[in-house]
């Protein structure tokens, strides 16, 4: 079948008319779609051996298995932190392999990949490269699993053809993850999209989840978007967490503290919607 009759069929390979059955992803010791949540958690950006190590600590004592950072940070002002870069690569591992986790950071271009994967178990294509049609076809030729944001003004058609991208090259294991979309709504930081969960599980058969932080701007109201997300089929939900959220070198607004996790974590125990 030619390329054009296979977009016009639907019969996308990220397609539920390709593949009825959901996707299932295992990392090594996680396991990401299926019957079970997954709940990523870690700071926004890796500052320092100390920092990682106290939020993922706290992390595993809650039954986390996997863990999130960025080292190669995208910055809307090139005179923010830019990340550690492959240092805080090499930290994350450190920490990963003393405790025991699964890691996750974002790449933003073709050539850090040979880098990063030598450091982290998956990489994440951020929000800002969901368009970025050179990285996604450099990803697919990998063997790592892919964590896809969906771009800042992205359609989910356009989110599922990013997806397509990276199947195209022989790599089907992406997990897809809404983290809000641009709105006139300045009550949050974007506009969380609740209808994209159920409509990329239907249209789909990738693992679908939900960055809490990032869609919602704001601490307090993590606990009931990450509980409707849940309800409305979530496979999982990222949030950030860092050890002292008002000294955060990025994201200090919309990081909680440890304390605050274990809150939002038992929150979401206690709903029932977490399993
Ligand atoms: C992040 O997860 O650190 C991040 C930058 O998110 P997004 O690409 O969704 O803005
Ligand atoms: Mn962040």
């Amino acid at each position: 079948m030619n390329d054009k009759l296979q977009q016009e069929k639907s019969l996308l390979l990220v397609s539920r008319h390709h593949k009825s059955e959901d996707t299932i992803i295992n990392i090594k010791q996680a396991v990401i779609g299926g019957s079970s949540h997954m709940l990523i958690a870690g700071p926004c950006s890796i500052e320092s051996r100390d920092q990682l190590l106290t939020v993922a600590s706290a992390l595993k004592k809650a039954g986390l298995t996997v863990l999130r950072g960025g080292a190669f940070k995208p910055r809307t002002s090139p005179y923010d932190f830019q990340g550690l870069g492959e240092e805080g690569l090499k930290i994350m591992k450190d920490v990963a392999d003393e405790i025991g986790m699964v890691t996750v950071s974002e790449i933003m271009s073709p050539a850090q990949i040979d880098t990063a994967a030598r450091y982290i178990d998956i990489f994440q294509i951020g929000a800002r490269n969901m368009h970025n049609f050179d990285l996604l076809k450099a990803v697919g030729q990998t063997q790592k699993p892919i964590l896809l944001k969906r771009g800042l003004s992205a359609t989910l058609k356009e989110f599922m053809l990013a997806a397509e991208y990276i199947l195209h090259q022989g790599n089907n294991r992406v997990m897809l993850i809404e983290r809000g979309i641009r709105t006139f709504e300045q009550a949050t930081r974007n506009t969380l999209d609740i209808s994209a969960v159920p409509i990329l599980k239907q249209e789909t058969h990738l693992p679908v989840l939900v960055d809490v932080s990032h869609s919602t701007g704001r601490k307090d109201i993590l606990l009931p978007c990450a509980k409707a997300v849940l309800a409305a089929g979530a496979d999982g939900i990222m949030v950030e967490v860092h050890p002292n959220p008002p000294a955060a070198l990025s994201d200090a607004k919309q990081q909680v503290n440890i304390d605050e996790f274990y809150a939002f974590w038992k929150g979401l125990c206690d709903s029932g919607l977490y399993h």
